[in-house]
């Protein structure tokens, strides 16, 4: 009888639906891997990393014509029980390939095969001896000094990479007796909680909301805090993970964007005495692997990140957090298209634990399953301290003087904050000088070669910018057309108002913060310490500028043209001009001095303007919901999105056609397919893009048609020409 051989499963990172058997390298007897671990296996001419699923006995694939698993890479698995099925969940619910999923969870170095995941991490601590020796001592010494400051200052210890100074000065510590060298995964000793950092008394509303969520401490339970601008939400955080860390738990903390708050990891820092781990944009792959295996091993007690964090394996979760959590950044958009905040609320349950979503300005969604039961909300009506809510006004722009979007009610306004020592911060969601160049003499206007896109002008930089591609020229000194010299930039960017602003106060310091000013590393550090401090009196920019920040000098905030987002033809997008404008809203008059916010509008009688100024923003969801409601859009329908583009406009709309055909005999009354239909934009970098809605009126049924659905692609004529994605509960329907 033959010896009976081990077939291995294994996902593979690769675009293909499905994962591959192998012949396992062990000889039955010896104790197999678990799922989860990585195994390096051959794939066409590669040898690429895949991950464990099943260790089975049989295959459909012949056994000669097995291949075999070329080494089992770790010891422990990379992915434990639980990310494993939340990834499995995952690829299921979102159609996307297991092998490329298991891969998007993993830091990039895990994805090679050469380096070994090192969860033995040593660090550098302070001995008892090392706590109470003078830095004034070690002036002579002044790099140890600076180690035994630092490392007073990180009572659970550094990496070598961390303290950056040669070996031979930590020998010499050492040696001192003053600093020794431990595994990370000790258990930390001495307080949480930093005593220096000044703690608010909670104010009623902010107590009971805490008492909530600690009452369900052991189990799982989503809670949506509603908490208007400044109404302390972090503090709530901060002050339900306290208990959390007490009890050696770890708390997972996302966030839309770290790169923009960091006045928020500030805050976690200062309060609390315990390791954090912050995975960001910025992290090289050995730091970001690092930060991973601290959370694994249990080292890192408060992990903050963004959405791909959501993978971040957990030792002794105690809570999630998910901050902003409107915000469509947590919704990845390309590749494996996957809702952030969605997935962290199944994790929570997987892993019985609570969840806290918080906003001003919460989803829709969130509302929706407050409503339902399914969350529970907690509120925060008011702001905290001695802050008012600001007032708001809408600016009717028609037949006023204007100056570049700056009209002279508003610029009335600004004399008078200004005078008063108020900060001012003002919004436009549009970068660059001008939106549009145009040839006075014949009208010709200058488009992106790649794109149904006009180019922006960049006036400084002398260059046309495609903000859709990247494409970029120099500004054409005549017109390519007729050869004329005029050419003119129309409409307002945030480069031009800038110009304006400085010339009409010439002593005012004038400070833009959009994508074009910030793109060195440091700059936009620099540029929100300078906002925050009040340094600079006139705050200018885009959406970088409206998210979660705390300016206590900004007592005006204003809204420069309201009516970009009011006549689009996404269903979400007055959602998102709703919340935009509280948020911006939302900067003004955070501390003792009060706040007004202008909006500047044309229509300042359309409904939505309207119902926000006098009503809030509650009131605007609850009737965006009623429409949504009887127009059967989500949350009371469920929405998928499948795009396909390529280089001509046929193959796009022929895929679709062809897959639309395949559907059509599950369309019901509570199913449908909308399209296909060009894209909005139709040719982007240099490919036309068509896509084809499906809308269910149950998110079992829609699962239920992608799952027969989807594989039956491959089958259509021409497939392989276009790429295609299929988005599941998608939020931009672009
Ligand atoms: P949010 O996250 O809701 O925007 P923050 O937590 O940033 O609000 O709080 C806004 C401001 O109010 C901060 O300066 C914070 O220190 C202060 N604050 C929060 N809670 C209290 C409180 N209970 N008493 C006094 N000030 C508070
Ligand atoms: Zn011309
Ligand atoms: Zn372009």
């Amino acid at each position: 009888m033959p010896a009976k051989i081990l077939i291995f499963e294994v996902a593979v990172p690769s675009p293909l639906y499905r994962s591959f058997d192998y012949r396992a390298p062990i000889a039955t007897g010896e104790s197999p891997p678990v799922p989860g671990t990585r195994v390096l296996v051959p794939f066409g001419q590669r040898r690429v990393v895949g991950i464990l699923l099943t260790i089975k006995q049989d295959s459909d694939i012949p056994a000669g014509k097995l291949k075999d698993v070329l080494e089992v890479l770790d010891a422990k698995p990379v992915l434990g029980t639980d990310l494993m099925q939340l990834l499995s969940w995952a690829a299921r619910y979102y159609h996307h390939p297991i092998g490329e999923v298991l891969a998007a969870a993993l830091p990039v170095l895990l994805r090679k095969p050469d380096s070994c995941p090192d969860t033995h991490v040593m660090v550098w601590k302070l001995t008892d001896a090392g706590r109470q020796q003078s830095l004034q001592s070690l002036a002579r010494a002044p790099r140890q000094a600076a180690v035994l400051g630092v490392l007073t200052e990180h009572p659970q210890g550094l990496a070598r990479e961390a303290l950056s100074v040669p070996l031979e000065v930590l020998n010499r510590l050492q040696h001192r007796g003053w600093i020794h060298r431990v595994g990370l995964e000790q258990a930390p000793a001495g307080n949480i909680v930093n005593l220096s950092d000044t703690q608010h008394a909670l104010t009623v509303q902010q107590q009971s909301a805490a008492d909530a969520v600690q009452a369900c401490f052991d189990s799982f339970q989503a809670f949506l805090l509603e908490g208007v601008t400044g109404s302390g939400k972090t503090e709530v955080y901060l002050r339900l993970i306290e208990p959390l860390l007490q009890k050696q738990k770890q708390v997972l903390v996302l966030v839309p964007e770290i790169g923009l708050t960091p006045q928020l990891v500030e805050r976690f820092r200062q309060r609390f005495a315990v390791d954090i781990a912050v995975l960001h944009s910025g992290l090289n792959d050995s730091q970001r692997l690092r930060a991973w295996q601290q959370a694994a091993s249990g080292a890192a007690r408060l992990i903050l990140g963004t959405r791909s964090a959501i993978f971040t394996p957990l030792k002794n979760p105690g809570m999630i957090i998910i901050d902003e959590e409107h915000d469509t950044s947590l919704k990845q958009q390309d590749g494996f298209r996957y809702s952030a905040r969605d997935l962290a609320v199944w994790r929570a349950q997987q892993l019985n634990i609570p969840i806290l979503l918080g906003s001003a300005t919460p989803s829709l969604e969130s509302l929706y399953n407050a409503q339902q039961g399914r969350y529970q909300l907690l509120d925060l009506p008011e702001r905290a301290g001695k802050a008012l809510a600001p007032t708001m006004r809408l600016l009717d722009l028609r037949g006023q003087t204007m100056r570049d979007l700056l009209s002279a009610t508003l610029l009335d306004a600004m004399d008078v904050h200004l005078k008063k020592g108020g900060q001012i911060l003002l919004f436009l969601n549009r970068r660059g000088f001008a939106p549009v160049l145009l040839c006075h003499a014949c009208g010709w206007v200058a488009e992106c070669r790649r794109c149904d896109a006009r180019m922006t002008l960049h006036q400084r930089r002398g260059e046309l910018r495609c903000h859709h591609c990247g494409s970029q020229r120099r500004v054409d000194a005549f017109c390519p057309s007729c050869g004329s010299s005029e050419l003119l930039g129309i409409g307002e960017g945030t480069e031009r108002i800038e110009q304006a602003l400085q010339e009409h106060f010439p002593d005012i310091s004038v400070l833009r913060i959009d994508r074009d000013t910030t793109r060195r590393k440091g700059e936009l550090e620099a540029a929100l310490s300078a906002a925050e401090t009040g340094a600079a009196r006139i705050l200018l920019g885009t959406q970088m500028l409206a998210k979660g920040h705390h300016f206590p000098e900004v007592t005006l905030a204003a809204i420069l043209d309201a009516d970009q987002g009011l006549f689009s033809t996404d269903f979400r997008a007055s959602e998102r001009m709703a919340q935009l404008i509280i948020q911006v809203a939302g900067r003004a008059g955070r501390a003792e001095k009060p706040g007004e916010v202008m909006i500047q509008t044309h229509h300042p009688d359309h409904p939505l303007l309207r119902q926000l100024v006098e009503s809030g923003y509650p009131a605007f969801a609850q009737s965006a919901l009623e429409e949504r409601q009887e127009t059967l859009l989500p949350p009371y329908a469920s929405m998928a999105l499948l795009r396909a583009e390529a280089t001509s406009a046929e193959q796009p709309k022929a895929f679709l056609d062809a897959a639309r055909t395949l559907a059509e005999p599950s369309q019901s009354a509570t199913l449908q397919l909308w399209g296909p239909v060009a894209a909005p934009m139709e040719r982007r970098a240099g490919r036309y893009r068509a896509q084809l809605l499906v809308q269910a009126g149950h998110r079992n049924e829609l699962q239920q048609l992608l799952r027969q659905w989807i594989p039956r692609f491959e089958a259509i004529r021409d497939s392989r020409r276009v790429r295609w994605s299929i988005d599941v509960d998608p939020v931009d329907m672009f």
